[in-house]
């Protein structure tokens, strides 16, 4: 029995990638002329979506990116929205374009969000960065899948011939981390709602990505000894922030782990500021 898991600190490794992100984002400045710049369009006033888009523009002044925040009210129209981000394609200085969800019911969120130019979607949420990803080449890949692969490689864990269970199918999340370990030689299995037997796959496995938005579906007597853990999942519960992974009862098994917050978490902003710096230099430079 392992009794001492591992915490892999996604707050602490987000600091380190911001810093490396600041110098990168300050030749990109002394090249160019001016600063990578990323604009965040926010409509409506859920009040998540207004700290979680604070919390980015944050980021952003944290490694040298200039931010553009365009705010809409809830009765913002479709093509207001599409004619905003049109605008924000041609505008050369703006590398990257973010639209934070969810949208007003009333706005067809994938129309929205195909108008994006594939040279500036941060998020890696259109189908030609999705398609690179499958495809092996240089993409803006989803963020949260990065840093959950960030958090992997910052260990020292090796994924070549192990055995990697992604639990969730998601676009953003479940199929991007599946593609990611992968290309990194893991043999994947992805679990979804309709697998059955959930904990025959994950007692298995030697690698689990958790991305459900279930409180504590995973436990520990689902993992097997020096299993890797990492738990994407974010629950609200009584104002308390639970992940998909009962944390206790995995640790004294588990031989790396990530808590829920300060896992997964942190590392999702800092990707986002990676991808924008990254969409400016594959992009913008040429
Ligand atoms: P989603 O609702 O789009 O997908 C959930 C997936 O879970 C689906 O593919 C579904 O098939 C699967 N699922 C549902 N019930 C299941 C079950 N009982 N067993 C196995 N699989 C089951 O969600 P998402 O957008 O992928 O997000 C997943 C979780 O990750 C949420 O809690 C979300 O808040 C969190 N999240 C966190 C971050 C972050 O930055 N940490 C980013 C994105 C999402």
């Amino acid at each position: 029995m392992n009794t001492n898991a591992k915490i892999l600190d996604g707050k602490a490794l987000s600091q380190k990638i911001k810093g490396q992100l600041k110098t990168e984002a300050a030749a990109f400045e002394k090249k160019m002329g001016r600063k990578v710049g990323l604009a965040v369009v926010l409509a409506g006033d859920d009040a998540a979506s207004a700290v979680y888009v604070n919390n980015k523009i944050v980021g952003c002044g944290e490694v040298g990116i200039r931010s553009f925040e365009l705010k809409f009210d809830g009765s913002v129209t479709e093509k207001e929205l599409i004619k905003a981000i049109e605008k924000l394609n041609k505008d050369s200085d703006v590398d990257g374009i973010l639209v934070q969800l969810p949208l007003p019911n009333h706005i067809d969120a994938n129309k929205v969000l195909g108008c994006i130019s594939f040279k500036k979607d941060a998020d890696g949420f259109l189908a030609e960065n999705a398609g690179n990803l499958m495809l092996g080449n240089p993409a803006l890949s989803a963020c949260t899948p990065c840093g959950v692969m960030e958090l992997i490689k910052e260990a020292g864990i090796g994924l070549s011939g192990k055995n990697a269970v992604v639990i969730g199918r998601s676009n953003i999340v479940g199929k991007p981390v599946a593609l990611m370990l992968l290309e990194q030689n893991a043999t994947v299995t992805i679990c979804h709602s309709k697998t059955q037997d959930l904990a025959h796959y994950t007692k298995n496995a030697d690698v689990i990505v958790a991305s459900v938005g279930k409180k504590h579906l995973l436990n520990g007597d689902m993992i097997k000894d020096g299993a890797v853990v990492i738990d994407v999942g974010i629950n609200r519960v009584d104002g308390k922030l639970y992940g998909d992974v009962d944390f206790d009862s995995c640790l004294d098994k588990a031989a790396f782990i990530t808590p829920v917050p300060g896992g997964v978490g942190p590392m999702t902003i800092a990707m986002l500021l990676k991808n924008t710096i990254k969409a400016a230099n594959l992009y913008a430079l040429k």
